[in-house]
């Protein structure tokens, strides 16, 4: 690892000013390069204009602000959803995907190159895990799409963890990014503009509520019943839904705040009435919400989306409890916009 040069986007101000300090330079040369790296997300240091021109090859020579190459890109036919494959340093690969709606210009980030948590119908679950990304990795795929936007004049509106990989799995370095993002001197996106997803690591929900993050929290449920989420969702096993469901009581408790479930809904597996009332008795008078979204088929699974009136029956059994959802469109759908598809088609 130590032979790749330092992304200078896995540092804060203070370690950008602790390097510079290093480097021979003036502390407020890292408040200039934080500027450029933050406000104008310049590409490289050669369009630094106001750092002399040694100070520039020295940060050549042992810096680097690019995430790595772009492998494979895929555009929608409807032109409104962007996905990339970015190939890092040491080879691993990544999938980052932009999606357009309406004045949101929504980013899909990756935590994890794979994921160690195996779902059965998740593309990334399928290849397994490689490895954590740290924090700069995670920082430079949005700043890559917020100098793309900007070139048209626009920014990034909203960022959601849920490209490749277990958020909470890799805890320190989610948030270490995430924090680098929000901070008010640099990217200054809000907190609330970034949802955090997760598979239901019960540990780390307990210590996310009791840190009391302002960043939404969503949790991937799919199943209403250990019976029917142990088949979909390995890490189930060690963490039940009684378990995960006490944790986000436990959330909402300590912080106020609604929290999501996700539920990809699976033909004549999870979108039966048994599985809707389940989920209603589960989630009846909790501050909730469902996002229903219909499978997006992958190479090495077998199930396949619900239809539309399977939809609604879904949806009209958990308002029977007075549990809201909202039915999410698949966009870039024509391009495996899914985690971990990208890569996976590109392998195959
Ligand atoms: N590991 C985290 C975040 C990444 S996955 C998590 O599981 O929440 C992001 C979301 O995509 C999750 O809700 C996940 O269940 C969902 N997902 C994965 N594969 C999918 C597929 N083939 N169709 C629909 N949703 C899928
Ligand atoms: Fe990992 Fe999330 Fe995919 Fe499950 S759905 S394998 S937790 S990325």
């Amino acid at each position: 690892m130590s032979s790749h040069p330092l992304n200078l986007y896995e540092l804060n101000l203070a370690d950008l000013t602790e390097f510079l300090t290093g480097l021979g330079e003036p502390a407020y040369r890292a408040k200039q390069i934080w500027q450029w790296l933050y406000r104008q997300y310049t590409p490289d240091f050669a369009t630094m204009s106001n750092l002399p021109q040694p100070l520039r090859d020295k940060l050549d020579a042992n810096a680097t602000l690019d995430i790595g190459p772009i492998i494979a890109e895929q555009l929608s036919n409807d032109n409104q959803t962007k996905k990339v494959l970015f190939q890092l340093a040491d080879g691993q690969q990544i999938e980052t995907v932009l999606m357009r709606y309406e004045k949101r210009r929504t980013l899909c980030i990756s935590t994890q190159a794979g994921c160690a948590m195996g779902c059965i119908f998740c593309a990334t679950g399928q290849m397994g895990f490689f490895r954590h990304l740290n924090s700069g990795e995670i920082v430079a795929q949005v700043i890559h799409f917020a100098r793309e936007l900007a070139a048209e004049g626009e920014h990034v509106t909203n960022v959601v963890l849920m490209g490749m990989g277990e958020p909470l799995h890799n805890y320190e370095n989610t948030m270490t990014a995430v924090d680098r993002l929000t901070d008010p001197t640099g990217f200054n996106l809000g907190a609330r503009k970034i949802t955090i997803s997760t598979v239901g690591l019960v540990p780390a929900i307990r210590r996310y509520a009791d840190e009391k993050r302002q960043t939404p929290l969503a949790v991937s449920l799919h199943a209403a019943t250990d019976a029917e989420r142990d088949k979909l969702i390995p890490v189930n096993r060690k963490w039940p839904i009684a378990d995960i469901i006490e944790a986000c009581r436990y959330y909402v408790a300590k912080t106020g705040r609604r929290i999501t479930f996700e539920w990809a809904l699976i033909a004549h597996e999870n979108d039966t009435p048994e599985q809707a009332q389940a989920l209603g008795r589960l989630l009846q008078g909790m501050l909730c919400h469902v996002n229903l979204i219909p499978l997006n088929p992958t190479q090495k699974y077998g199930g396949q989306p619900s239809s539309r009136a399977r939809v609604n029956a879904f949806q009209q059994g958990l308002a029977r409890y007075g549990v809201s959802s909202t039915v999410r469109v698949r966009r870039g759908i024509d391009i495996q916009a899914g985690c971990g598809q990208l890569k996976a088609t590109v392998q195959k």
